[in-house]
Formats: C-alpha cells, sequence, structure tokens
C-alpha cells in the first residue's frame, strides 16, 4: 500500500514509521520545514524511545521518506492519513479543527485518484462528515471516501502500542474504504488484533469516551486520595486493593499531581463541550475538569506548608517538568502550573529533567537547569519529585538529605516511603494520600 501522512508530531510520525515497518510505502508531510529538514538529516524532532532506529531502519530499506510537498506525497497513495493537532480552541474548549479542515483542502486540491482521506487526529463527533464535504465542495471531481481511525497510543510507548494495540478502531462508510482501511492493517489483523470497524460517528465518539474515562479514573483515585490524607489511610494500599478487582482494573490508578498531557485535558474539555451543544451536558467530565484543577493547585498548597508557608527566598530542586516520563512533552504537564507558583511566590528554582529541558526552557522562565538530581538539590530547602522518570526511583536518599539546607522532600509521584525518607534524613516528607503509614 501507498500512504501519506500528513504531520510528523508524535501520532504521525510514529504512525508512519510503524506503517512503514509494516511493510507500506509512506511518505510523511510537514509543514514545518525545521521539523522535515531534521528528519531528512536522519534527526527524530521528538523524543520518543526506539524510534530513531525504526526510522532509519525503514528509510535505509526505501519506503519512508519526508517531504514538505504534499502534492508529490499523495500521488498513487491509497490512503492519505491526517495526523494534525488538534487543540483546544481559546475561549470555549472545543477542539480547533482549523489544522484538520486545512489538510483536508489540500488534499482535495491536490489528489487525483480515487483516495480514502484518514482522520488520525483526535476530533469531535461529525468532524469526517464535514471533512467530506470541504473535499467535495473543493474538488467535485475527486473520487473518494473518509475514514475516522483515531490513535490510543501513549507516548513514551508508542511503538509498542502501535505494533501491539489492545483495538484498532476503524469508522467507515462504504465497502471499498473499509477494504482499503483492512489491507493497511493487515500485518495486526493477522496477528489477531482485534478490529473494530463501525460508523464514522462511533469511531469519532470511541477515542473522546475512552481518554474521558481514563481522566476520570485518575480523577477518582486523587480524590480518595485526599480523602486518604484526612483520615489516615494509605492510597497506595487503597488503590492496589481496588485494582486487584478484575472489573476496575489496576491502569489509571495511581494517585499523582493531575493528568496533563497533549489529550486529556484538551479531549475532557472538547467531549464535555460536545454534550453542551448537543444539550447532554456529560457533567461527569465536567466535574473531573474541575477536580483536576483543584489536584494541581493543593500540590501547591503541599509544597507552601512544606517550605513553612511561604516560598520567598526557598530554594527548590524540581525533578521532572515533561507530563510523564519517556517524553519531551510539556503540553498541559502539572509543572507548568506548580513552577511558576514556585517562581511567582520568590524561591529559587533548579529544574531537572531527562528531556525537559529545550521545551521547559520556553514554558517556564526563571528556572535554573541543572543536569544533575544531586546538584539540584544541593543546598536547597525543599525537593520536588514531580515526574517519575526512572533516574529519579533509586536516589541515594542520604546523600541528598545531607546537602540539603532544609531536607524536606514533597514526593508528587509516590515513588519513596515515608519511613525510608526520615531514616534517610529527610526531616519532613509529604506523598500524595499517604494519611497512614506510608
Ligand atoms: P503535534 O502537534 O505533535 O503534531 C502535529 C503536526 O502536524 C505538527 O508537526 C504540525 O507542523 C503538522 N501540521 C499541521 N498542519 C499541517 C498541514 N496542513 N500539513 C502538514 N503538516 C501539518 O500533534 P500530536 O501530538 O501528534 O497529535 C496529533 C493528533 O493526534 C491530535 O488530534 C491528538 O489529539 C491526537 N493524539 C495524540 C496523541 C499523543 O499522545 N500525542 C495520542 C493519540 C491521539
Amino acid at each position: 500500500m501507498k500512504i501519506a501522512m500528513i504531520g510528523t508530531g508524535y501520532v504521525g510520525l510514529v504512525s508512519g514509521v510503524c506503517f512503514s515497518d509494516f511493510g507500506h510505502e509512506v511518505v510523511c508531510v510537514d509543514k514545518d520545514p525545521r521539523k522535515i529538514e531534521m528528519l531528512e538529516a536522519g534527526q527524530v524532532p521528538i523524543y520518543e524511545p526506539g524510534l530513531d532506529t525504526l526510522m532509519h531502519k525503514n528509510v535505509e530499506a526505501g519506503r519512508l521518506s519526508f517531504t514538505l510537498d504534499l502534492a508529490s506525497a499523495i500521488d498513487g497513495a491509497d490512503a492519505v492519513f491526517i495526523a494534525v493537532g488538534t487543540p483546544t480552541r481559546r475561549g470555549d474548549g472545543h477542539a480547533d479543527l482549523t489544522y484538520v479542515m486545512a489538510a483536508a483542502e489540500e488534499i482535495a486540491r491536490t489528489a487525483k485518484d480515487y483516495v480514502v482521506i484518514v482522520t488520525k487526529s483526535t476530533v469531535p463527533v461529525g468532524t469526517n462528515r464535514k471533512v467530506k464535504e470541504v473535499v467535495a465542495a473543493a474538488n467535485p471531481a475527486l473520487d473518494f471516501d473518509v475514514a475516522s481511525n483515531p490513535e490510543f497510543l501513549r507516548e513514551g510507548a508508542a511503538i509498542d502500542d502501535f505494533m501491539k494495540p489492545d483495538r484498532v478502531v476503524v469508522g467507515v462508510e462504504t465497502e471499498r474504504a473499509a477494504k482499503v482501511m483492512e489491507d493497511i492493517y493487515r500485518p495486526l489483523y493477522l496477528r489477531d488484533f482485534p478490529i473494530v470497524t463501525t460508523d464514522l460517528e462511533s469511531a469519532e465518539m470511541i477515542k473522546y469516551a475512552a481518554n474521558a474515562f481514563l481522566a476520570t479514573k485518575i480523577t477518582f483515585i486523587n480524590e480518595i486520595a485526599a480523602l486518604c490524607e484526612k483520615v489516615g489511610a494509605d492510597v497506595k494500599s487503597v488503590s492496589k486493593g481496588m485494582g486487584m478487582d478484575g472489573r476496575i482494573g489496576n491502569k489509571f490508578l495511581h494517585a499523582g499531581p493531575g493528568y496533563g498531557g497533549s489529550c486529556f485535558p484538551k479531549d475532557t474539555k472538547a467531549l464535555a463541550r460536545i454534550g453542551q451543544e448537543h444539550a447532554t451536558p456529560i457533567s461527569i467530565v465536567e466535574t473531573v475538569i474541575k477536580v483536576n484543577e483543584e489536584v494541581k493547585r493543593r500540590m501547591i498548597d503541599k509544597l507552601l506548608d512544606l517550605c513553612g508557608g511561604s516560598f520567598n527566598g526557598k530554594t527548590v530542586a524540581v525533578l521532572g517538568v515533561t507530563f510523564k516520563p519517556n517524553t519531551d512533552d510539556m503540553r498541559d504537564a502539572p509543572s507548568l502550573t506548580i513552577v511558576p507558583a514556585l517562581v511567582g511566590g520568590g524561591a529559587v528554582v533548579r529544574a531537572c529533567d531527562p528531556q525537559g529541558r529545550r521545551e521547559g526552557e520556553h514554558l517556564l522562565p526563571g528556572v535554573d537547569w541543572i543536569e544533575d538530581p544531586y546538584a539540584a538539590a544541593r543546598g536547597a530547602d525543599l525537593l520536588v519529585i514531580l515526574t517519575e522518570w526512572n533516574e529519579f526511583r533509586a536516589l541515594d536518599l542520604p546523600r541528598l538529605a545531607s546537602s540539603m539546607t532544609t531536607p524536606h522532600m514533597a514526593d508528587l509521584r509516590n515513588i519513596y516511603d515515608r519511613d525510608d525518607a526520615k531514616n534517610a534524613g529527610f526531616t519532613a516528607y509529604d506523598g500524595i494520600g499517604r494519611g497512614g503509614a506510608g
């Protein structure tokens, strides 16, 4: 199969590379010349474990290439995937479809033969029909179908998620489009990974419902954690005990500083907005959005307590700024709420993150960037663990504590035990939901 992939971000690049590894001929297009220049030079513009090796392998095999020129990419393509951003529109929470519609118009202007136009971006229900209208209006002679193929990969584990998905969701209207999508995903189908084929609207809805459900699960355990602190329970034991119930499952039950990232915040807002527009408010999701903001604010209160009521003049070492480990993505990361509160309150902030510095330098002004966690903690009044990178999971706690001016720790990912921290010399330790022995 010949595939064009529009957008070489976290989803487009991973999908393009993986499709080429299936044996398809893939051309990835982006309108950002910097990204295409890097890709053509063999450099990966994002941090995603394993992506560079797989990309080089397929470029060398002649199945994968990159271009700024959409027309050449879609010439002869069986399918063209739209994998551009759908950020939150300013003001109303709706998904901004400007990039998707611009891509659809460009496809319409340049496509000549039958092609399936596949939306991989996360888009509100009804968008694929709008794409169809836009393309038909721009090029009435074009023979085409639309398909919805939402993506479920997680940054940091994206290649494995794409190659071994829990399921692939495909929304189509015609047999012809279904056949093209089946051929594209045949390598997965042959290995028994389930493909859910449905109508366009259901495919679009599956993606939002799944993300909103996961955001709800995280927020649920975060609220339980707050109650654990009051009643003397330990949320780690609570989530372990809950998660062993097969009906609940142990994933997405880790209490933390609030969900962030490129998907949950914007997708929950977009789903809430879709509900309001159809006079069917999704109250549970509206509450999740509100509670998640409160969770982030509660983190600031924790840090204030550990700093004796004021950040002014304190030195705070922050370990981790990306929204989760194994990515350089900073979009809607909790650090973007917490670090400015520290800086604004007069703290000297030293940040340390294995991949977050490049983005973080723009997004978090007034922060000193330090490569080594021990150097960041030296002379500090508070150590905050904000992202659970492996590099921060087995730190030498006595070494850290003895080098700090005030050995206080805010473990916002619950990776250490209070007793271990205290035995190592930390005079104050606070985690999330650890009212008990934790
Ligand atoms: P991104 O911002 O990392 O990448 C989007 C890319 O599209 C950018 O490189 C941009 O330059 C390019 N682009 C925009 N308009 C273009 C055009 N007309 N022609 C060519 N290139 C164009 O975005 P992302 O994180 O990859 O997300 C893409 C979509 O996938 C979003 O809808 C998102 O919700 C969804 N999604 C993301 C993830 C994730 O973990 N990041 C997971 C599942 C789904």
